[in-house]
Order: C-alpha cells, then sequence, then structure tokens
C-alpha cells in the first residue's frame, strides 16, 4: 500500500490533506507562499502520531512537525516530498491542577487559549509573546520560545515540568512528570526544548503555572543615551526585585517608524528621544505595589536615568503602549526587503555593537542603509531589521555576515530565542563550537537514523 494509503488508514479522510488542500495553506505567518508537501497529516491522538511515525520511519519519509506557523527562520519549510505533521487537531488543554499549579496541554493548543483556560481559575500561565493568537505549546516548546516576561519567569525551558514526545521509530517517551524537583537521572525533556522538531514530535506536556498577580504596573520611559538604559535596568531591579516582569526597549528609530512615519500609533511620549523603554511590575497588592513603582520610577527621575516618562492609568494605555512594540507586522512591512535578526549579547556591548553595524551597513549601502532596533534587553536579547534596498540573496548574506562575525568576539548569538531552522544554519558556528556541534550530530543520528525528523533543519547530519 502506499504510504499516503497507509497514513489514510490511520487518521480518515478528515486528517489528511493533499493537492490544492497543502497549496491552499501558506508557507508563513504572513500568509506568503504556497505550501509544498506530498501531504498535510492532522492526527487527533499520540497513539495516531505514533502508527504515523512508524510507518515514516521504515519508509524513509521525511517529516515537518507543524504548529501555528509563527516561528521565524523556516523551521517549518517542507518541500514536494515531505509530509507535514500538523498538531492543529490536539488542541485540548487536559486538565489544571489549581493546587499544584500545573496544567496538562496538548501539543496543539494555542498559546492564548492556555492563558484564557488558566485565568478562570486564577492562574497565570507566564509564557507571553506577540504572536500569542497562532503559536501553539508544541511549537513554544520545540522553539523554546522566550518573550516579554523573561526577565521574572524564564524561557519556555523553565515551564515544561513534563513532556510526551514520540521519537522517529514511533516509540512514545512520556516523561509527564509533574513535580517541581525531581532528579532521577537524565532530565530528557530538554532534548527536545529548542530541538526545533529534528528528535522527534512533542504531542503533550505538563506546564507549571503560577498566581495570576492581583496588580500590574506599566510604565513608558524615555531615554537620551544607553547609559540611562542601562542604569534604570539595574535601578529597577533594585527597587522592584522579583516583581520586575518585563524590560522592553525600543530604539528611535523604531517608535518613530510605527508612530510619525506610518501613523500606526499615537505616541505617548514625543519622538526625539533616543531610547524607549517598557517597564511593567507584576504584583500581589495594588496599593503597595503602584506606590512602589512610582518611588522607583521617581527615584530614576532624580537620579537622571530617565528624561521622560508616562505611567499607563489603565489596561486600555498599558495596551496602546504594548501595541506599540508588538506590532511586528507594521514594524516589516515597510523594511522589506530586508533581513530580520534576534541576536544576544552582553549589555554592556550593545551601544558598541550597533554603533559598529550602522557604520558598516552605511559604508556599504550609504543613505539606503536602515537599521531598526528593539527588543527584550533585560534579558540581553535585541531584535534588528535590516533594510538596504534589496532583497537579492548576496546582498542578504552580506548583511548577515555584518550583524553575526561581531558577536562572536563579545560572546554573543546568533538566536536568542527564534532559533536556528534554516535561516541561520550556516552562522550556527559562530555561536557553538566543532565539540557541542559534534555532540548535537551524535544525538540526532542516535534518536533518528534515518534523519526524518525534520531533516537539514538547525543543521546537516552529513
Ligand atoms: P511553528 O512556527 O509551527 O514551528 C516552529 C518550529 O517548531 C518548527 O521547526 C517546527 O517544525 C517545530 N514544531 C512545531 N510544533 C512542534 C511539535 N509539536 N513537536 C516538535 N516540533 C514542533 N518567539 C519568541 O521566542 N519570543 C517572542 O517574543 C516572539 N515574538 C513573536 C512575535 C510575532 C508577531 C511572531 C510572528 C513570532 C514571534 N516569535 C517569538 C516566534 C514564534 O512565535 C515562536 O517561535 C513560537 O514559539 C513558534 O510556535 P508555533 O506553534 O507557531 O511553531
Amino acid at each position: 500500500m502506499d504510504i499516503i494509503d497507509q497514513i489514510e488508514a490511520i487518521v480518515g479522510k478528515s486528517g489528511l490533506l493533499i493537492g490544492g488542500d497543502v497549496s491552499a495553506r501558506p508557507l508563513n505567518w504572513m500568509g506568503i507562499g504556497a505550501r509544498q508537501a506530498k501531504a498535510i497529516v492532522r492526527p487527533k491522538s499520540t497513539e495516531e502520531v505514533s502508527i504515523i511515525l512508524k510507518i515514516c520511519n521504515q519508509a524513509k519519509q521525511s517529516i515537518i512537525p507543524l504548529g501555528g506557523l509563527t516561528g521565524l527562520v523556516q523551521g517549518t519549510n517542507s518541500g514536494p516530498d515531505d509530509i507535514v505533521l500538523s498538531l492543529e487537531r490536539m488542541n485540548a488543554v487536559e486538565s489544571i491542577d489549581a493546587t499544584g499549579m500545573t496544567a496538562v496541554v496538548q501539543a496543539g493548543t494555542v498559546l492564548q487559549k492556555l492563558h484564557e483556560e488558566v485565568e478562570k481559575q486564577g492562574l497565570l500561565f507566564p509564557l507571553d509573546l506577540g504572536a500569542r493568537g497562532s503559536c501553539t505549546i508544541g511549537g513554544n516548546i520545540a522553539t523554546n520560545a522566550g518573550g516579554n516576561q523573561v526577565l521574572r519567569y524564564g524561557m519556555m525551558r523553565e515551564q515544561v515540568l513534563g513532556l510526551e514526545v514520540v521519537l522517529a521509530d514511533g516509540t512514545i517517551l512520556s516523561s509527564m512528570n509533574a513535580l517541581l524537583k525531581n532528579n532521577t537521572g537524565y532530565d530528557l525533556k530538554h532534548l527536545f526544548i529548542g530541538a526545533e522538531g529534528t528528535l522527534g514530535i512533542v504531542t503533550r506536556a505538563v506546564l507549571r503555572l503560577r498566581p495570576k498577580p492581583a496588580s500590574k504596573n506599566t510604565a513608558l520611559i524615555a531615554c537620551d543615551n544607553f547609559n540611562q538604559v542601562s542604569g534604570l535596568l539595574r535601578l529597577m531591579g533594585e527597587q522592584i526585585g522579583g516583581n520586575l516582569t518585563a524590560f522592553e526597549v525600543m530604539w528611535q528609530e523604531h517608535f518613530k517608524l510605527l508612530t510619525d512615519e506610518t501613523k500606526r500609533h499615537t505616541p505617548p511620549l514625543p519622538t526625539h528621544h533616543a531610547y524607549y523603554v517598557i517597564v511593567e511590575q507584576d504584583g500581589a497588592n495594588a496599593e503597595l505595589d503602584t506606590k512602589q513603582f512610582q518611588n522607583a520610577l521617581e527615584l530614576a527621575a532624580d537620579k537622571k536615568m530617565l528624561s521622560d516618562a508616562v505611567l499607563a492609568q489603565s489596561k486600555a494605555q498599558a495596551q496602546a503602549i504594548w501595541n506599540i512594540r508588538e506590532d511586528i507586522e507594521g514594524l516589516v512591512m515597510p523594511l522589506m526587503p530586508g533581513a530580520v535578526f534576534d541576536v544576544s549579547l552582553p549589555i554592556a556591548e550593545m551601544e558598541s555593537y550597533i554603533s559598529g553595524l550602522k557604520s558598516a551597513l552605511e559604508q556599504e549601502w550609504g543613505d539606503k542603509a536602515r537599521l531598526v532596533v528593539f527588543g527584550h534587553l533585560g534579558d540581553c536579547n535585541l531584535h534588528l531589521v535590516v533594510s538596504v534596498g534589496d532583497g537579492e540573496e548576496t546582498t542578504i548574506k552580506a548583511i548577515n555576515k555584518i550583524v553575526y562575525q561581531p558577536l562572536q568576539a563579545i560572546n554573543g548569538s546568533v538566536s536568542a530565542e527564534h532559533g536556528i531552522g534554516i535561516e541561520k544554519k550556516p552562522y550556527l558556528a559562530l555561536s557553538r563550537s566543532a565539540e557541542e556541534l559534534n555532540l548535537m550530530r551524535v544525538v540526532k543520528s542516535s534518536l533518528d537514523p534515518n534523519n526524518i525528523m525534520n531533516p537539514n533543519k538547525v543543521f546537516n547530519l552529513v
């Protein structure tokens, strides 16, 4: 029997898309491009995933795992010979333990749905990012997603207590641990978190929840030099302690583009400052927290660590501030063709790294070069958008070199949170040693000897 017929026998007609139903699906989150694949398979259970993988492994058939398609490094790209395995029909929040503060969640669950479900029980799932309405828990795990609250709660890795994964040969590896402490040998779940679907399919997870904060304070702060920005981060950490949840920075070009230039947002502060910082505090006592937050801002003003500030007076005002930071479509569209980056580097190196980049880009492309910088500065993570007027492959390669090369000398990373996918493969060796890459290949070959799981993503096996 043909492999597609064998799979159809497991998932039924409704679980299989072929022909025009495949090409009607886009290639990326912006809806651009038509997908190519032998079929898109949509299993409904872990057992179905297991049988599908067993069949594919025997046939040496490549499998591309698909979540919400919001990944930014072409990790879900597929060709006509691949089978895409979408988790879209495994989307239940199976249970919430309000006492132990854990949730058992299927991998295709959209992040926002989990937020809403746990909130009904007065709880919080703290991973949060702009793609929350589309990205899935499986995709968040496979990319070890970061987002807006890493400073306080950590990345996805820190939220996962237990994991169920189907290995390339169909073995179901059930490590659905719900305990905060469990030192019983190798913690295998970490192999699959951040593996970008190259080692197995994540099917379910036990996730850690937190109490829902009773209060939230949000401010937009303007700074005129980088010393103010880094000083402000230190001061807010000292004054607010563990309640400091976000420290996001937009360089002036970013803030101006989304306000004055495109008129997509009304600027809450004048646009002539060099940096705009979103500072957010979550706490347990609205009155005391607000006082603490205001005192911290006053102290920052006294110490000349800020030039201007606006404190959100309502949820709507806080949302309007975040909307500027999270408007990725509004940011990227006017700068296309261009290149998007997600780098990590020590905060102390950021100012000179960015000014070095600016000079190098201007030297090469003159006033056609635009560099827009923003990101999770509190987590050492900056996002860059570079536009030089053309999107030719050689141009993008030249931009990549300018952005990535200096990171090695300052112990930076070519990817803070988006992962490697296809896009950053040529630069992985700038952030990982030969020994690390070698061990990654050993792990991949032992778990997936036929190289069927998302082949040639992150690195090539041979
Ligand atoms: P997909 O895009 O479908 O897949 C991503 C990778 O995971 C692929 O390699 C895929 O093969 C693999 N995969 C998916 N599901 C599974 C599974 N069940 N088992 C095994 N492998 C799987 N990322 C951040 O970290 N922080 C941010 O702040 C952030 N902001 C974003 C804002 C916007 C507007 C957008 C579009 C993206 C943003 N991202 C961010 C990137 C992206 O949202 C995250 O990487 C997200 O975690 C991907 O989830 P997904 O379900 O869309 O995965």
